[in-house]
Order: C-alpha cells, then sequence, then structure tokens
C-alpha cells in the first residue's frame, strides 16, 4: 500500500476523467491520495472531490498567485476538522515570478502560524527556495512539515532532516539527478512519496498520475538499496503519522 501525499486532481486534465484516475491508482497499490488545492475557488473543489476514504484534502495557494489569499486562510480555519494538510503554500523564487519576495516570505509565515495554531501540517513548495523556505520554518517554529519536490541542494535537505521535517519524492526522481541525489542524501525515515499529478512526470510532457507514485517507490528502493516493501511500508507509516490518517 502507497499514499500519494501531494497531487492535483481538480485539474482539469485529471479531474475529467477522475474515477479512472482513481482506479489506476488503486491498481497500482495506491490506498491514500492526498489531493492540494491551489487558491480559493480551487480549494472549495479539493473540499468537493474529497471522500475521505481515499481522497482527502489539503488547501493552499502557490507563491506566486497570492491574490485571495486571506480567503484561503479563512476556508483552512472553516474547515480545520476536514483538511488533512495546509499546502501547497511556500516560496517561489524562480526567475520567471515577479510576485515580491518579501511578500511572499510574509504570507508564508501567515500559513505557518496558522499550522501551528490548527496543529495542521504544512506542505511546502520552495522552488529555486530551497534553502530559503527552510530557514523560514525553522525561523517560526514550524512543526509537522513536508517538502514537496524539493528542488534545493542535499546538502541543504539536512537542516530540514535535522528538524524533522519529511520530503516527498515525485516520479519525476528517473530522471532527475538533483532528486537522485535527495533521496541518497535524506534518511528512508524522513522519505514520503508523492505524484504532484498532473506535474513532475516520470516521462517529460506527460499527464502525470497518482499511480505513478510507486515508480517514486521503486526508485527510492533502487537508490537506498533497500526493498521495495521496506519502502512502501516506511513511507505509508510516515504519510499516515503526519497526516494522522487512520488506517
Ligand atoms: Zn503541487
Amino acid at each position: 500500500m502507497l499514499v500519494d501525499v501531494h497531487c492535483h486532481l481538480t485539474d482539469e486534465s485529471i479531474r475529467t476523467n477522475l474515477a479512472e484516475v482513481i482506479d489506476d491508482a488503486k491498481k497500482s497499490g495506491v490506498a491514500i491520495v492526498v489531493t492540494s488545492g491551489l487558491g480559493y475557488e480551487d480549494c472549495l473543489k479539493a473540499l468537493e472531490i474529497s471522500d475521505y476514504k481515499m481522497i482527502f484534502p489539503s488547501l493552499g495557494i502557490m507563491p506566486y498567485e497570492l491574490g485571495g489569499y486571506e480567503n484561503v486562510l479563512d476556508l483552512i480555519e472553516k474547515n480545520a476538522k476536514k483538511i488533512v494538510a495546509i499546502g501547497e503554500v511556500g516560496l517561489d523564487f524562480h526567475i520567471s515570478v515577479k510576485t515580491d519576495r518579501e511578500l511572499q516570505r510574509r504570507v508564508f509565515k501567515e500559513f505557518i502560524e496558522l499550522s501551528l495554531r490548527l496543529d495542521l501540517p504544512l506542505v511546502v513548495h520552495s522552488r529555486s527556495a530551497g534553502k530559503y523556505a527552510l530557514e523560514v520554518l525553522v525561523e517560526c517554529g514550524a512543526k509537522d512539515v513536508i517538502m514537496h519536490a524539493f528542488d534545493g541542494s542535499a546538502s541543504h535537505s539536512i537542516i530540514g532532516v535535522k528538524n524533522g521535517y519529511f520530503f516527498s519524492i515525485p516520479p519525476s526522481v528517473v530522471r532527475s539527478v538533483q532528486k537522485q541525489k535527495l533521496v541518497s542524501k535524506v534518511p528512508l525515515d524522513n522519505i514520503l512519496l508523492e505524484s504532484d499529478a498532473p506535474a513532475l512526470s516520470p516521462v517529460p510532457g506527460n499527464v502525470n498520475l497518482p499511480s505513478n507514485v510507486r515508480i517514486s517507490a521503486e526508485m527510492v528502493s533502487k537508490i537506498k538499496g533497500v526493498p521495495l516493501e521496506k519502502v512502501e511500508e516506511v513511507t505509508t507509516e510516515n504519510a499516515m503519522r503526519i497526516l494522522r490518517i487512520r488506517a
């Protein structure tokens, strides 16, 4: 049994054939899928499609589209008992992003504070900002952190490991040397699996799906030299514990 701790089932490319996508995920051994809403409207959709058996919601907003973020804070507060995480939220310092970095930091801190107050884990986006996102998290005393698709250097990941943070590994690990280095550096006890569907497919340009978390698991097994069953067992246990989902 596998857990996909982060994806976007509300994306048009997936939502239109959701039943089939979920069926394929089950066939691939995926038992739990966390769908992350991005912005107020999408968060409502994430709540709507969650069945709390296999699909669980996480509510957040992209750091490069922060318009209306206050509404997302409100929505999280109102649905705190219904959601398994806050996110994705975080920082995006990619060259293409024009959103002010100080504004991003300020908003990120608000979400971190909310996660502490509501005692909910955080799913963190940190494109081209791994080191900075970790700095903010440590500074704010964040607990229960999932660094999703971390693209920072493997040496920076150690700061996260020291603070008990998790790193979720997407299927693009098969074609990313940076992700492969991350997997070798981070202990299995701090690893989770994600698809980030429809993004981060093992094959560039393809629509990614939750069923592909099996590919992440296989790659972690290969890099770490531990049996696939062990990777499944440990990552699933890690996921259920941090998301507080009971089997
Ligand atoms: Zn995502």
